[in-house]
């Protein structure tokens, strides 16, 4: 095949691994570059501990083979880290896909030359191909924060999202967590129950759930084997890409006991299907108090000191306006006499010492192991750390230079013939995102057969692009969700990151009829051109 194709996709985590099949099916030249040397993408890469998902096992998988959903068994309600990993090895075996793929291949620059793309790695290589297509994630671009002292702290230090394959022993040792997004509240109960002792450093508390996690019987996972079908139906259907449909229960309506009691219910059975217990959650301010409020009186219910359940307890962002975590013993853990947590919101981290952290107070925190669960320049930052160049040597980085933008989170105008799976502008983050995977697939692979049939290059037009611009602008300020000053849907987690609500969230269902009506008319938003060769 050489290093000419038809189309190069970079990354192979659910999204590659599943370009690469489909295209391949339709007789495209194609091949993956991917940095790690294994498959997995996210759960290649982070293997901290108490790592595992957020959807459920039964839907946290590809849907694209009837046989792959009938024969692979998941052993838990919400799988850890390896047995995703695990799957995603199975995929790439099941489906021979190893063999498209270049590990150990990190994309440095890809530049268009007027009629291919020209894409150099790190170790020297070069690929050149028609069509790009980016499947390099989310959150894949690790984000530490820039605190002085840091190269001269004499233990160790890691950020969960490249975590060491070999693990990191903390048993008796004092260890620190800066961070308690979703990342940090899965592995602190976890480093709790080995480290000598623990320090979490908050800026933020967050509201959590818990999972409920648990062995999926034999009865269940045959019940949902037996109920594919309808279960791919209600999620195509949905606003998240969840299995489950938003209750229609007006929570304001109902007196303070029915109240309470349908909150219970919500916090014993578990896990997201939280947030759909009531409607309008994430568009009225009064219902969602009722949600938070509820959330709250669970903290100081389950925190035994009232000091440390006041500091958890959040009160700058409404409930999930941040991406709301779920967790196993969190808050209980803070019971735990080698637990302590720091604010530093009311005192910053001023350095890092040879010996562990210092506020900016003057005190102290001795550390061997300090944890970053300090998240990711997420869905710009992978595509701007690609040294992206579209046509007449136009950077991605300029292009971005005051936030990204996308034509439905699938193509950036100025750069033909690239696609970017679940980009910025897309539903992606705000669902079940093998689902949003999929469909963008898909539609990108329909686009690709329509492209070669016709000897055409397509890229979003500028009209095309700004009128979706202020779409996502719409339906972001439709919800409650830019509220959260502080999330990383809006770039602020990243210093001098600029502030645009990233993804999409006008819903799932709604986001893919808009997608099939572009290509029902031809794809009117994209500008299709006769081929270009280069003289
Ligand atoms: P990724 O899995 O991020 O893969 C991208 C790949 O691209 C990586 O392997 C990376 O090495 C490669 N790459 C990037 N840049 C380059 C380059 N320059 N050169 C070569 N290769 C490159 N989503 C859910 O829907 N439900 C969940 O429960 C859930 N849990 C999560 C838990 C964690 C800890 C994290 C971090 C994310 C979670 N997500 C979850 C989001 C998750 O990222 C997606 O579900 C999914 O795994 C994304 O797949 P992907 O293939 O798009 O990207
Ligand atoms: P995150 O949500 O961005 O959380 C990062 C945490 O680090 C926040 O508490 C943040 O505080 C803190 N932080 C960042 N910089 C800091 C600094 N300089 N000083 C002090 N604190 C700092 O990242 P994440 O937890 O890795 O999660 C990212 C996303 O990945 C999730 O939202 C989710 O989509 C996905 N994920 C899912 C799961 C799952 O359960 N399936 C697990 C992990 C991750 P502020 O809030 O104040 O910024």
């Amino acid at each position: 095949m050489g290093n000419d194709l038809d189309v190069v996709v970079i990354g192979a985590g659910f999204a590659g691994l599943y370009t690469i099949h489909r295209l391949r099916g339709l007789g495209f030249a194609v091949h993956g570059l991917e940095a790690a040397d294994g498959v997995g993408g996210t759960w290649y890469w982070n293997r901290y501990p108490g790592a595992r998902c957020d959807s459920e096992s039964y839907y946290y998988c590809y849907a694209f083979s009837r046989e792959l959903e009938q024969e692979w068994d998941w052993s838990e309600r919400y799988p850890g880290q390896a047995e995703i990993l695990s799957y995603l090895e199975h995929v790439a075996d099941r489906f021979d896909l190893r063999r498209s793929i270049s590990f150990s291949t990190t994309v440095v620059s890809a530049a268009h030359d007027g009629d291919r793309w020209v894409i150099d790695t790190e170790g020297g290589e070069r690929w050149t191909c028609r069509w790009l297509v980016t499947a390099v994630g989310c959150l894949s671009s690790a984000n530490v924060p820039d605190i002085p002292g840091l190269d001269g702290f004499a233990g160790e230090w890691h950020h969960t999202g490249q975590w060491p394959h070999e693990g990191v022993d903390v048993t008796g040792r004092r260890v620190g967590v800066v961070g308690t997004g979703s990342t940090g509240i899965q592995a602190i109960p976890v480093l709790a129950a080995s480290a000598g002792h623990l320090t979490v450093f908050q800026r933020t508390a967050n509201f959590s759930i818990p999972a409920r996690n648990a062995p999926l019987s034999a009865e269940e996972a045959a019940g949902y084997k037996a109920d594919y079908a309808a279960i791919r139906e209600v999620q195509q259907a949905s606003t998240n890409g969840h299995p489950f449909v938003v209750s229609d229960v007006d929570t304001l309506a109902l007196p303070d006991d029915e109240r309470r009691a349908l909150f219970e219910r919500a916090w014993e059975r578990g896990g997201l299907r939280f947030r759909a217990a009531v409607r309008d959650v994430l568009a009225d301010p009064e219902v969602n108090e009722t949600a938070s409020d509820f959330i709250r009186s669970k903290i100081h219910e389950t925190v035994d000191d009232p000091a440390v359940a006041a500091v958890l307890t959040p009160h700058d962002h409404p409930f999930a306006t941040k991406r709301p975590p779920i967790d196993t013993d969190y808050f209980e853990t803070y019971n735990r006499a080698n637990v302590s947590l720091v604010d530093v919101r009311a005192d910053p981290i001023a350095q890092i010492t040879p010996g562990g952290v210092r506020l900016a107070s003057g005190a102290e925190h001795p550390l061997d192991v300090l944890v970053f669960a300090t998240g990711f320049d997420a869905l710009s930052g992978p595509l701007l750390r690609l040294g992206l160049r579209g046509r007449d040597g136009l950077a991605l980085t300029e292009a971005w230079s005051e936030g990204a933008a996308t034509y439905l989170g699938l193509g950036v105008a100025g750069f033909p013939n690239l696609f970017t799976i679940t980009g910025p502008g897309s539903p992606s983050v705000l669902t079940n995102m093998p689902t949003s995977i999929e469909q963008h697939v898909d539609w990108i692979a329909d686009l690709l057969g329509h492209l070669r049939a016709h000897d055409l290059d397509a890229e979003p037009t500028p009209e095309a692009q700004a009128r979706w611009a202020d779409h996502v602008r719409e339906a972001a300020d439709a919800t409650l969700l830019p509220q959260a000053a502080s999330s990383w849907y809006l770039g602020a987690n990243v210093p001098g990151k600029p502030r645009v609500f990233l993804p999409y969230a006008g819903g799932f269902a709604r986001y893919r009829e808009m997608c099939d009506a572009e290509a029902q008319a031809g794809y009117p938003g994209f500008a299709l051109r006769a081929r270009r060769r280069a003289a």
